[in-house]
């Protein structure tokens, strides 16, 4: 990061000018439609025929293309970041680079009274922008969306690869940063939804490709979790994994691999049978963030039937996290979806047994249902009670152990008093208190609701208690208890 803030504050100055009025690039009679509409540029905007290549000042490339361009007055030198490979043009200069590569120019960059023209169409193509040129109407077309190459699995010994030598043992690599960008936990499909569970930050770059129909989401400075491979289908050779859908949705299949690993790229794939709409979100829980394709934008799934009011208390029990999203990963990896739902199945069978309790789960397998559904799931069942069931991770502080509970709304508060003093009680780990959180299963939930965080799965101590099945039982018990205090159930 060293010498960015330097080149961006030059950006910054070089593009300080005060611009008066709007014009096309009448000086050139040349007009830009980017992705169907004509760029309107400023009046200072000289758009140049240079030897027959376009050239555009390099505000349009970052304005108006959406590319970041930094400017090295010293060397005269206009850097333009891409994720095919940075791309530097140098002033007066015919060759360029694009990453390692030099290229040779049709026209080489200008200055024009203080403002650099750069060749558009070099740029743009090197950024993997379509470029159209209709030469009698000087119309420049230009298209950012659908990326035109089709995604290619990876070859199946890529040559970044080492090949280990016979009878060798593979070295594990290095246990990458999260700070450093996105570590993949899980990738899922579930009910018409990719779900990729991650820590750190993604920035996706999702679209559909057709011929065969599929979506793609490719992620940028991406790795998988070290734990990933022992999680899921994944080969270390290939750096590639794959599992087949069969849930008589369109999509047949998820593929994902590292498919760039200088830049440290990893595309995820899901074949459909045609093409389908899809909206793409993140999502954030307690020890997980999620990010989801949903091939379903509009449908929220149907909540179970519900019987009309017969005066039982209808109490929703969320086990978190699920399916591709498996929430916290515990000192010897166990997985928090699993513990989340093994405790609900047993607060659910205990709670058939009460007559004055109606019980209803948002999950009974190892499916993924976005936080807002969860939700949805309650407020649509009219339930009087949400009790979500987590289990916590503390990273890198394998010490920290303890029971907390959560609430947000002030209707919340009274049921997660109630419940955490039965659940420390059960647990017998150290009393984190009950604790407020903007959570969005206790925000969208329109009835009194708590989040319980059991124990960690970080602590190895803790980890192995809360798989036990004796241990879940007694929480389970408690977690029931908690509810016939709450609504004063003898
Ligand atoms: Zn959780």
């Amino acid at each position: 990061m060293k010498q960015i803030g330097f080149f961006v504050l030059l950006t910054a100055l070089f593009f300080c000018f005060s611009f008066a009025g709007q014009a096309s690039a009448q000086s050139s009679g040349t007009t830009i439609i980017l992705d169907g509409q004509a760029l309107s540029l400023q009046k200072k905007d000289k758009v140049e025929i240079v030897k027959g290549s376009v050239m555009v000042p390099i505000r349009v490339i970052s304005e108006n293309l959406g590319l970041l361009v930094t400017w090295n007055q010293t060397d005269k030198q206009v850097k333009i970041w891409s994720g095919s490979g940075d791309i530097k043009l140098t002033i007066g200069q015919p060759t360029a680079s694009v990453g390692d590569a030099k290229v040779r120019l049709n026209a080489a960059p200008v200055n024009r009274s203080g403002t650099t023209l750069v060749p558009l169409r070099f740029v743009g193509e090197s950024a993997g922008i379509d470029i159209g040129w209709d030469n009698a109407k000087k119309i420049v077309t230009l298209t950012t969306s659908q990326p035109s190459e089709p995604w290619l699995p990876p070859s199946p010994t890529p040559s970044a690869t080492p090949t280990p030598a016979p009878g060798a043992t593979p070295t594990p690599s290095p246990s990458p940063s999260p700070a450093a960008g996105g570590l993949i936990k899980g990738i899922g499909w579930s009910d018409g939804r990719l779900a990729i569970s991650f820590s750190g930050s993604l920035i996706p770059k999702t679209y559909a490709v057709a011929d065969p129909s599929r979506i793609v989401v490719e992620l940028p400075n991406t790795v998988f979790d070290p734990a990933f491979s022992t999680l899921q289908s994944y080969d270390p050779a290939t750096q590639s994994g794959e599992f087949a859908i069969s849930d008589g949705s369109d999509a047949s299949h998820v593929k994902y691999a590292v498919t760039d690993a200088v830049s440290k790229t990893v595309t995820v794939t899901v074949d459909l049978a045609a093409d389908k709409p899809f909206s793409a979100y993140q999502e954030a829980d307690v020890e997980s963030n999620v990010y989801v394709v949903d091939l379903k934008p509009t449908a929220t799934p149907t909540p179970p039937p519900v019987n009309p009011n017969n005066g039982k208390k209808i109490v929703v029990i969320d086990p978190g996290h699920g399916d591709g999203d498996p929430g916290g990963i515990g000192a010897t990896n166990k997985q928090e979806k699993s513990f989340n739902l093994s405790l609900a199945l047993k607060v659910e069978k205990l709670l058939k047994k009460e007559s004055a309790f109606q019980v209803v789960l948002t999950r009974h397998d190892d499916t993924f249902i976005p936080l807002s559904d969860r939700a949805t799931i309650a407020n649509k069942a009219g339930a009087d009670a949400f009790v979500s069931i987590h289990a916590n991770i503390a990273p890198g502080k394998p010490t920290v152990r303890g029971t907390e509970t959560y609430y947000y709304a002030g209707s919340g508060k009274t049921l997660a008093n109630v419940m955490h003093k039965h659940l420390v009680q059960a647990t017998g780990f150290t009393d984190r208190k009950v604790k407020y959180a903007s959570y969005k299963v206790l925000r969208e939930t329109a009835m009194p609701a708590t989040l319980l965080e059991v124990g960690f799965l970080s602590n190895a101590t803790e980890e192995s208690i809360l798989f036990s099945d004796s241990f879940q039982d007694r929480v389970a018990q408690a977690i029931v208890d908690g509810l016939k205090e709450y609504f004063r159930v003898k």
